[in-house]
C-alpha cells in the first residue's frame, strides 16, 4: 500500500514536470513570434525608406502601384516561391501564378491565409479587396474573384512588393 502511495505520488510530480516544461515552451515561442512580428511592425518610415529602393517604399508603404507590363515579375515563369520584399515572409508559390494579361503578376492562391491579409478598399470610386504581407503590413497589390480554378480567385500583386526565390 506504501510503495503504491510513493508510486502514485512519483507519476503525479513527473506529469505536473512534463507539462509544466510544455507549458514554458509553448509560451516562449509564442512571445519569440510575437516580439519578432512587433519588431517588423515597429520599423519607422525612415527606416523603410533606407531598406527598400524608391519604387518599393512607394508600392509597399504607400499603397502605390507599378505601371502594368514594367515589373520584374508579370511575365516571370521559374519554380519557386515569391516572398515579401520587406521582410521575407513567404506569399506566393509559382505553382499558383498564371498569365492573367493584366501585366501585374497574378496568382490564384497564396501559400498560407496567415500570411496574406485583407483590407477593404474604397478608394478610386470602387470598393476593391486590398492584400497585404499580415507580417509587416507592406501593401501587395489587390484580390478579386475573376480568377482560374480551383479558387477562382486572382491576386493581382505588385512586382515591387516581391521578391522570388528560385527553387
Ligand atoms: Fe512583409
Amino acid at each position: 500500500m506504501k510503495y503504491l502511495l510513493v508510486f502514485g505520488l512519483l507519476c503525479i510530480v513527473s506529469l505536473m514536470a512534463c507539462s509544466n516544461s510544455i507549458n514554458k515552451e509553448t509560451v516562449l515561442s509564442m512571445n519569440n513570434d510575437y516580439f519578432e512580428d512587433t519588431l517588423k511592425k515597429r520599423k519607422s518610415m525612415e527606416e523603410w525608406k533606407k531598406q527598400l529602393t524608391e519604387e518599393e517604399f512607394r508600392i509597399t508603404r504607400q499603397k502605390g502601384t507599378e505601371r502594368a507590363f514594367t515589373g520584374k515579375y508579370w511575365n516571370h515563369k521559374d519554380n519557386g516561391v515569391y516572398v515579401c520584399t520587406c521582410c521575407g515572409t513567404e506569399l506566393f508559390n509559382s505553382k499558383t501564378k498564371f498569365d492573367s494579361g493584366t501585366g501585374w503578376p497574378s496568382f490564384y492562391d497564396v501559400i498560407d491565409k496567415k500570411n496574406v491579409g485583407e483590407i477593404v478598399d474604397k478608394t478610386l470610386g470602387m470598393i476593391r479587396t486590398e492584400v497585404v504581407c499580415k507580417k509587416c503590413d507592406a501593401h501587395l497589390g489587390h484580390v478579386f474573384d475573376d480568377g482560374p480554378k480551383p479558387t477562382g480567385l486572382r491576386y493581382c500583386v505588385n512586382s515591387a512588393s516581391l521578391k522570388f526565390n528560385k527553387k
